[in-house]
């Protein structure tokens, strides 16, 4: 309550009343606060929070952290940092140059490149250090064509498509791949496969998948096997192997859809208003005249919207004509109020009638993340899965790295 005060008394977005009591900034990023409409603020306690808690849940298996996309929006430098510290020694990008921006920060760590070779990539893959995850034989054949020629000791993963139709080499040609384990140098550190709908657990695809995967992983007995991402380490002890791959997890997203989410919140998101208004009953509100004040209204303006990420399906937003409490919210002064209309390109509109008329007031911030706001919320209210939330988020706003 006093830090909420706070925030209000000072014209600033600056210092995140939902932040954790003792941690201190350890990074800032992107425009200063006031040039900006918004703060996002991530929380690395919580980021290896939640790794220490998926980690104890797999022991003996070893669990890495999954880092692409700038960590799931919240910043790979910093996350691998964090993460490195906590004692996370493998990770995973999807990128040969997210891979080479790790390596500057992580010397010793071992990185993976899910995606693979790019064309004619080997040496720049082998020049940082990083394992090509290896999902096709024409890609295979280039590295081993590399390796002939290079004293590249430092692996490489195989990828099987056990079922998920996307990535990976044919089951079929696991057997004859796997004479490879003959030869003494055969360079192969780690056998993985991908779930298709491990966030559904009564899925049938699960099951099947973890057989196939069974079978690939005694062709390839003495070598790590890695199955499970985030929700396939919720599936049980069948998907943990000898390495899990969480990724949205780590940020606070749910990996049991279907059941209280047991990871701490990562990121906090606050807007800076930028005007109260009236509006009296009967008029409209933002583009396409989506929504209708039901009675004399004060909005608050905030300086976010869907160019910040924000996208919280605008178009959804005006469909839910009348935006009530089940619809989406920002929590302003301490309480929730509906946000009202489509959300436009650098601004939103917050319903604040029922908060008392000296509040809220120009430069105060709203929160649109955190104080009970969820990004899996967040996404539920549109067509959005929090993947795409988090990875949307942060391009415009300052970012604010609390450890
Ligand atoms: C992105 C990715 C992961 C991490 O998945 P989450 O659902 O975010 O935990 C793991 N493995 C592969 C192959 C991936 O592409």
């Amino acid at each position: 309550m006093a830090m909420q005060k706070q925030a209000q008394a000072a014209p600033t977005v600056g210092e995140p009343a939902g932040a954790v009591a003792g941690s201190v900034a350890v990074a800032e990023a992107g425009p200063p606060v006031l040039d900006t409409g918004g703060v996002l603020t991530i929380d690395l306690a919580a980021i290896v929070a939640n790794w220490q808690n998926l980690a104890r849940r797999v022991a003996p298996a070893e669990c890495a952290g999954v880092v692409k996309a700038d960590a799931y929006g919240c910043g790979a430098a910093e996350v691998g940092d964090a993460l490195s510290r906590a004692g996370c020694k493998t990770f995973f990008v999807a990128h040969l140059f997210e891979a080479r921006a790790l390596r500057k920060i992580l010397p010793e760590a071992t990185i993976y490149v899910l995606n693979g070779i790019p064309p004619g990539g080997s040496s720049a893959l082998a020049e940082v250090k990083a394992r090509p995850v290896i999902g096709s034989m024409p890609e295979l054949v280039e590295w081993d064509a590399f390796c002939r020629l290079n004293t590249w000791t430092g692996g490489a993963a195989l990828h099987f498509d056990t079922g998920m139709n996307r990535h990976g080499l044919p089951v079929a040609d696991a057997a004859a791949l796997a004479e490879r384990l003959a030869l003494p140098d055969h360079g192969i550190s780690l056998v993985m496969s991908h779930l298709a709908c491990a966030d559904t657990p009564e899925h049938p695809l699960n099951a099947r998948q973890i057989e196939v995967f069974r079978e690939i992983k005694s062709l390839f007995r003495g070598v790590d096997a890695s199955l499970a991402n985030s929700s396939g380490i919720f599936l049980g002890p069948s998907t943990h192997c000898d390495l899990v791959r969480p990724g949205a997890a780590l940020y606070g997203l749910n990996p049991m859809p279907a059941a209280k989410n047991p990871m701490r919140p990562v990121v906090t998101l606050k807007g800076r208003i930028v005007q109260v208004r009236n509006v009296p009953r009967g008029e409209t509100v933002g583009y396409g005249a989506t929504w209708t004040a039901p009675g004399d209204t004060r909005l608050a303006i905030a300086a976010i919207g869907y160019a910040d990420g924000f996208l919280r399906a605008g178009a959804a937003v005006g469909a839910q004509a009348k935006a009530s409490r089940t619809g989406p919210q920002a929590v302003v002064a301490g309480k929730r109020c509906p946000i009202v209309g489509r959300i436009s390109m650098d601004l939103m509109a917050i319903d604040v009638t029922a908060l008392p008329l000296a509040s809220p007031r120009r430069g105060d911030s709203v929160t649109l993340i955190g104080d009970g706001i969820l990004v899996d919320d967040i996404a539920g209210f549109g067509s959005q899965i929090g993947y795409e939330v988090l990875t949307s988020l942060g391009r415009r706003y300052h970012r604010t790295w609390r450890g």
